[in-house]
């Protein structure tokens, strides 16, 4: 075909192109419709382009757009939602899903997903059931609480029970808990969309039990008590504790609601890591409710909990808002097992894949980074400097954060200014079959390998070679070797 020459009227005809033996093998993967309908789409496209002068002859060649309709077809199969590789050094990262999930909560999903469940069946009596049921009794063994409920998530269970308790009535918060969570989670505006009228009492730095007393009055429905999680003020500070305000709220009889965000569980300084004050404390302490993550450091899905007293629970379950905000079966069927493995709680660093993950040993972090240093520095060539080096990891998501975990990483450069482009690379680790997520920072690409399982290490390391700055750098540098 000469170039010069090529049209619209070049265009090989749908029928002929459709009987090519590369799209009758495309037809019996993606089905007909589907290949013809990208078929016609790419034909459009290169009409377009030939009467803007803009078309290779080349890409008239049937075998030419039989690889383009291939790649089109493959690529909207593709689904959005993908593994990657979490080296952010965060280890519950929102934008990542948080927490990773135990073996025994996938089987259970799994379970839940392919057969019908007693999701509201009371099965002792064959009448209809409560959903909460499947967990409650857990959540109040574990909590030391009365009864429990279940919502999407920790700002659902925040906006059901000021809803539900107090709305149309004062809240009374401290100044220094008016917080705001990543992702637009604000306090006053929770407050504000669940009718309830805000009270604040003390300063930024400093509240006193003489400001809650004082603003306690005939149009207060609760207390609330909001635990910082993502940030400290130091210095010249001071808060009420819960214990102090319990007596408060009971003599006048009004609940005092507690929303501890990462709620953990149990006292993970046994294993090293800070205390972090646990929803049974909490709850002991004279809390009436008290609310908090199930994907924090629960290590669970994400759900908003409720523990405490069994009237407030079952207001909070009688109101519409519950319904609107009830989990759905994979969740619950994700929950109920990963509460199950706190019964034994010895055996939470091996079986909670949270635990595990924050327990990692240093030097098996560090034995992982010089393993792969070399296999990355290869497929990267002489433009980039590869390190293996010590990092720090932090827990995320609001939880601790003030605590740092010693970690090992890869440290990757340019090896000189000119060369090797860092946003490119990171660009490049991005659009990997399996994305590869890092951080930059001071000129360098962080790749911290605290949450890389070594049962994924082999899929972490082959990957580097289907970079584009890895083109022939494998070869030449098995050759030089
Ligand atoms: C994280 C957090 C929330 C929000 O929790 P989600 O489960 O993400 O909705 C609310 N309050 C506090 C104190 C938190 O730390």
């Amino acid at each position: 075909m000469d170039a010069a020459r090529t049209s619209a009227a070049d265009i090989p005809s749908v029928d002929r192109l459709l009987n090519e033996p590369a799209l009758t093998a495309l037809r019996s993967e993606y089905g007909r419709s589907a290949v013809l309908d990208t078929l016609r789409a790419h034909l459009e496209q290169l009409r377009r382009a030939l009467l803007a002068g803009a078309a290779d002859p080349m890409a008239l060649a049937p075998d030419t757009i039989a690889t383009a309709v291939s790649e089109r077809l493959a690529a909207t199969a593709r689904l959005q939602l993908r593994a990657v590789f979490n080296c952010s050094g965060t280890v519950l990262h929102t934008h990542l899903g948080r927490a990773l999930l135990p073996n025994e909560a996938v089987e259970a999903v799994g379970m839940a997903l392919t057969h019908p469940v007693n999701l509201e069946l009371d099965l002792k009596g064959g009448r209809r059931g409560e959903r909460d049921a499947l967990v409650e009794e857990r959540l109040c063994e574990l909590t030391g609480a009365e009864a429990a409920t279940v919502v999407n998530n920790d700002a659902a269970a925040v906006l059901l029970m000021l809803s539900a308790l107090a709305a149309r009535r004062e809240v009374i918060i401290s100044r220094g808990e008016l917080v705001e969570i990543g992702g637009s989670f604000r306090l006053p505006d929770i407050m504000r969309q669940a009718g309830v009228k805000l009270r604040e009492v003390g300063t930024t730095n400093r509240t006193h039990f003489a400001d809650y007393a004082q603003a306690l009055g005939s149009k207060t429905a609760m207390l609330l008590k909001v635990h910082t999680s993502n940030y400290v003020i130091h210095g010249f500070t001071a808060s009420v504790a819960v214990s102090a305000l319990a007596p408060l709220a009971r003599t006048h009889g009004v609940p005092l609601a507690v929303d501890l965000g990462s709620g953990a569980l149990i006292d993970l300084s046994r294993w090293g890591l800070p205390a972090e004050v646990t929803v049974r404390d909490v709850v002991a302490l004279g809390a009436d409710l008290v609310a908090f993550s199930g994907d924090k450091l629960l290590g669970g899905p994400q759900a908003g909990i409720i523990v405490g007293r069994a009237e407030l629970i079952r207001k909070l379950r009688a109101s519409p808002l519950k319904r609107a905000l009830r989990v759905s079966k994979l969740v619950l069927a994700a929950l109920e097992p990963v509460l199950a493995l706190y019964r034994w709680p010895e055996r939470l660093p091996e079986r909670l894949t949270l635990l595990r993950q924050l327990l990692r040993p240093l030097e098996e972090l560090q034995l992982q980074a010089q393993r792969l240093r070399p296999r990355i520095q290869s497929p990267l060539g002489a433009d980039f400097e590869v390190l293996a080096a010590p990092m720090s990891s932090q827990i995320g998501s609001g939880a601790l954060p003030q605590h740092e975990l010693p970690s090992y990483g890869l440290l990757i450069g340019a090896a000189k200014p000119q060369r090797g482009s860092l946003t490119a690379l990171e660009r490049a680790l991005r659009a990997l079959p399996r994305p590869i997520l890092g951080r930059v920072a001071d000129q360098k690409l962080q790749l911290d390998l605290r949450c890389l399982d070594l049962a994924d290490e082999e899929a972490f390391a082959s990957q580097w070679a289907l970079l584009p700055m890895a083109r022939g750098n494998s070869r030449r540098s098995t050759e030089d070797s």
